[in-house]
């Protein structure tokens, strides 16, 4: 039923158990599955040196989540999607362009607010996405 599998891994507890549901649904369905990490963008305000250090600093930091998301699907670099910007219009995005028929996210991340239900990049996406979409606790 699924052909194509999107993983949005932040490197959070969540997404790590989203990225053993991914797996399994992936394999249970015979799917391409992705995974996606979203980088926000370093502000030019800061200026050189600074900027290009920040930016360096940032996409090292980003390319590790990715990595460490692709091990625990245990995929190569070819199926991961590095991304820069805002992290559900990213992933909504990613979703559109790789047709994908599932999305498969936590139901919270890295954000310091406990106490809410569903983070916000979950809201968004559940929102507007144009596929079913699995939260993972
Ligand atoms: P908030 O960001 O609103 O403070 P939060 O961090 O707890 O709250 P979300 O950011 O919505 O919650 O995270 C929910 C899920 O969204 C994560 O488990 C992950 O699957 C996905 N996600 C969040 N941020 C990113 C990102 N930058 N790149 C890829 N996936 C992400
Ligand atoms: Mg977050």
């Amino acid at each position: 039923m699924f052909k194509t599998i999107l993983l949005a891994y932040d490197g959070s507890e969540h997404a790590k158990r989203a990225a053993q549901v991914a797996k399994a649904e992936g394999e249970a369905h015979g799917a391409r599955l992705l995974v996606v990490h979203v980088y926000e963008p370093v502000p030019d305000y800061l200026g050189e040196p600074f900027f290009e250090e920040a930016l360096k600093r940032r996409l090292e930091r980003a390319e590790a989540v990715l990595k460490e998301g692709l091990a625990l699907v245990g995929l190569p670099p070819e199926n991961g999607l590095l991304l820069e910007g805002e992290p559900a219009g990213a992933i909504l995005e990613a979703a559109h362009g790789e047709k994908a028929d599932l999305i498969v996210m936590g139901t919270r991340g890295l954000g310091a607010l406990g106490g809410l239900f569903l983070g916000s990049q979950s809201q968004k996406v559940v929102a507007q996405a144009p596929c079913p979409v699995l939260l993972v606790r």
